[in-house]
């Protein structure tokens, strides 16, 4: 059992994100979301005191040109609201009144997320700055069965709310895994990871943990985090594709995740490229795309020339970078497969832009061998615009992409409730 507990900054968000993504999101959206001139100020006086720390009114005023009587009301209602904190004043401002520094309160909402890394599960307490509170994590054996998952899972949620501080309220749990998902009906249906999982049913540990759970694909997570971050990512068709421990894809049409009414999309890896093939797969079938790709099938054989890979993706980065693991025969087999199955996707769906991300991807010589095959085989006229690009999230965006959603729609609760 792995388990680590501290408290730690969000990796990369500096510069990357801004201070808070879901009142980004609220900002970007001018019709829905803001219907009145009013709510417009309200979100762009919450977003700026969320941008400069310590501000006072009288800055508010110069920086949004939104008239002083507004900016005291917006003020005071977002402070009531406890969504703003006001310090003790320092000094006197002009005319001897005291100007108030202003601070955004990110704590007055958490959530949970939690996912997937290879065969460990992980869960965070994020604040709305997309601060991480708390973290847990745990290998799942590839034995376990769903009484075993279920309760591990509540564990390690259970920990991570430990850590909620006295003031906060839990918006909820967001879960984000591999394989066949169920949201409607919050079920895990299938994971190859945990052959023996089965409709794994979220009801009871919702009850247990007393707090709202949703569950969602992960790949259809981070594929709507990063239209989030990159509104560029919104124009047309955008597949993401996944190669590492498992191989999978999700797909967005102008801004919306594709999904199907079974929760399966995609599922790329556990298709036969090779009708002949005799592999079995840790799905229970034979010869899928993952007996000849994925990293666990791999990994026997890279193992045999090269000592023990770390079983974990991000870690295996590293591995890979110092060996020659991609001259390997089985290796140019694997981006054959590989190969293969993307054009057949690119075919079907005609994505204006593929993502792709896993740990071979980021070898920038296998990424071009990888988009030169996936061209080659390219039916004519489909590839010819396809922008073809790595993606290499850190893990903090499977942190915030489960949550994101939650933060926005609290934020928008108590941020546009009127209409002028
Ligand atoms: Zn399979």
């Amino acid at each position: 059992v792995n388990t680590q507990r501290s408290v730690i900054q969000i990796e990369g968000a500096a510069g990357t994100d801004p201070v808070s993504l879901p009142i980004r999101l609220l900002l970007e959206a001018p019709e829905g979301w803001t219907r009145s001139p009013r709510d417009r100020h309200k979100v762009r006086v919450f977003h700026s005191i969320g941008e400069n720390p310590g501000v006072t009114r009288k800055e508010l005023i110069s920086r949004l040109a939104i008239r002083p009587g507004t900016i005291s009301q917006l003020v005071q209602e977002l402070v009531t609201g406890r969504l703003v904190t006001e310090t003790q004043p320092t000094g006197p401002g002009e005319r001897g009144r005291p100007e108030i520094p202003l601070y955004p309160n990110w704590m007055r909402w958490v959530a949970v997320s939690v996912f997937c890394v290879s065969m460990e599960l992980h869960a965070v307490l994020i604040n709305g700055a997309g601060q991480i509170l708390s973290r847990s994590s745990r290998r799942v054996p590839s034995s376990a069965e769903n009484p075993e998952i279920e309760a591990l899972l509540t564990g390690l949620i259970q920990e991570v709310l430990g850590a909620v501080p006295d003031q906060s309220e839990v918006l909820g749990a967001s879960l984000s895994f591999p394989g066949i998902v169920d949201s409607v009906e919050r079920q895990w249906i299938f994971s190859a990871r945990w052959p023996r999982l089965r409709h794994l049913s979220l009801h009871r540990m919702r009850g247990i943990l007393g707090v709202e759970v949703v569950i969602r694909r992960q790949l259809d997570v981070l594929l709507e985090y990063a239209m989030m971050r990159d509104p560029r990512l919104r124009i047309g068709n955008t597949l993401l594709f996944h190669w590492g421990f498992g191989i999978g894809g999700a797909f967005a049409s102008n801004g919306s995740v594709i999904r199907s009414s079974t929760g399966v999309f995609c599922q790329i890896g556990h298709v036969s490229f090779h009708p002949r093939s005799i592999r079995p797969c840790i799905c229970g079938r034979i010869g899928c795309l993952e007996t000849d790709a994925a990293l666990w099938a791999l990994a026997p054989e890279i193992e045999r020339s090269y000592g023990a890979i770390p079983e974990n993706e991000v870690d295996f980065v590293e591995f890979f970078a110092s060996r020659p693991v991609a001259s390997m025969e089985c290796f140019r087999h694997a981006l054959t497969s590989v190969a293969h199955a993307l054009s057949h996707l690119q075919a079907i769906l005609v994505p204006d832009r593929v993502l792709m991300y896993g740990p071979f991807l980021q070898n920038i010589e296998v990424f071009h061998s990888l988009t030169d095959e996936m061209r080659r085989l390219s039916p004519p006229f489909v590839a010819e615009k396809t922008v073809i690009e790595a993606m290499n999230p850190a893990l903090s965006w499977h942190a915030s992409g489960g949550t994101v959603s939650l933060f926005r729609d609290a934020y928008h609760a108590h941020l546009v409730t009127r209409s002028a």
